[in-house]
């Protein structure tokens, strides 16, 4: 068997759900990066415009890097029931953070499968590994090597497996046989992949318009930048829309055709569906100390946010609830010693004695249905 395909049969054994190879060189789509970057759709992620040249070409970050191996865990596990998902007093976590922090899992598979390929290759090899951790444009890359295809909703879809699927590469200055990247010109039903064609669900259906055309995230109006990455105030104009989503966002995967039609549980699975912690009740998570907040998210994602990021995001989505069952839970927040999560507090509670329950009616209308 060749060396790459004995790596790719090594990266199926080890429990990625795909595998691709492409070369090391400038992404074809880096200066539609530099682009965005100027634009400033990046918000306050600053890593991202460090050195985007680095972030745009593997052989910046590894001298003499010749091929990139990608590879994919699809993440999928089940649709929640629509009781659970679409009731508003509880809050939506985005799928991938539904338990493990995927860092722990991935990385060390890859670590797993860079050992194997420098002793397979048996010289002295060098290789570069990240799952979301590092400067690589992840889904060109994973494109590149023929996994799937760019949506306009920007993530990568897998022609088997929809787009809830985490991606990681290495890096690495052995030469490889390259893989094909999708055609769109093919008629095969499979290489169809290559296109979005007319559809365009996810952009109409973003609640905050955080497409400005196809392709083009403004990150500093998508619910998974300002329920994470943003660290202070959420603005008050797009509090509404943000309706009771507390840690990112599915909605535009939700929609996808692709993804309704394909998404399936992998071979690795160390997600599980619990509907409390899906979709906890956000009058339970408003009342959260820190020790609550560590026992419940301990080796989870959601600790990125810190127990002041969640406990804002709930307070928003208690405002967008518009009940008033959530008045005494939240004056009891408008007291917290953070001033971050006080803040959003008594903005929910204003909300909801400006409005009552007759908006409640009407926000639980325009809830997003359950996929
Ligand atoms: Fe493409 Fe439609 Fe999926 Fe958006 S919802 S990524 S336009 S196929």
């Amino acid at each position: 068997m060749k060396l790459t395909d004995r790596i790719k049969y090594k990266a199926i054994e080890l429990g990625f759900d795909f595998v691709g190879v492409s070369p090391a060189h400038q992404s074809p789509r880096a200066h539609d990066y530099y682009k965005w970057l100027k634009q400033g759709f990046h918000g306050n992620m600053k890593w991202l415009a460090n050195d985007p040249e680095r972030r745009s070409n593997p052989t910046k970050v590894l001298p003499q890097a010749q091929s990139v191996i990608s590879v994919g865990l699809s993440y999928f596990i089940k649709n929640p029931q629509p009781e659970i998902w679409n009731d508003p007093s509880r809050g939506r976590i985005a799928r991938y953070a539904w338990g493990q922090d995927y860092h722990d899992v991935i990385e060390p598979m890859l670590k797993t499968l860079s050992v194997f390929i420098q002793h397979e290759a048996g010289e002295e090899i060098k290789t570069r590994y990240y799952v979301d951790t590092g400067p690589v444009l992840e889904r060109d890359i994973a494109s590149q090597a023929g996994l799937g295809f760019v949506g306009k909703n920007t993530l990568l879809i897998h022609p088997d497996l929809g787009s809830y699927v985490f991606l990681g590469e290495i890096i690495t200055d052995l030469e490889l046989d390259f893989d094909e990247p999708p055609s769109s010109t093919e008629s095969d039903h499979k290489a169809q992949i290559g296109t979005c064609g007319n559809c365009r669900r996810c952009l109409d259906v973003c609640p905050t318009h955080a497409f400005p055309v196809p392709y083009i995230l403004n990150s500093k109006l998508c619910i998974s930048y300002l329920t994470i990455e943003l660290k202070g105030s959420i603005p008050l104009k797009l509090r509404p829309l943000m309706k009771n989503w507390i840690y990112g966002c599915d909605a535009c995967q939700e929609m996808c055709p692709w993804v309704r039609r394909y998404s399936k549980p992998g071979q690795t699975r160390f997600l599980e569906y619990d509907p409390d912690f899906a979709a906890p009740r956000l009058m339970d998570l408003i009342k959260f100390d820190n020790d609550d907040f560590k026992k419940r998210f301990k080796g989870s994602p959601i600790t990125r946010t810190k127990r002041r990021g969640l406990l804002r995001n709930a307070a928003v989505a208690l405002g967008n609830w518009g009940n008033t069952e959530a008045i005494p839970v939240l004056k009891k927040a408008a007291e917290d010693p953070e001033p971050l999560i006080r803040e959003h507090a008594a903005w929910a509670i204003e909300q909801i004695e400006t409005s009552g329950e007759q908006r409640s009616e009407v926000l639980k209308g325009s809830l997003l249905p359950a996929p």
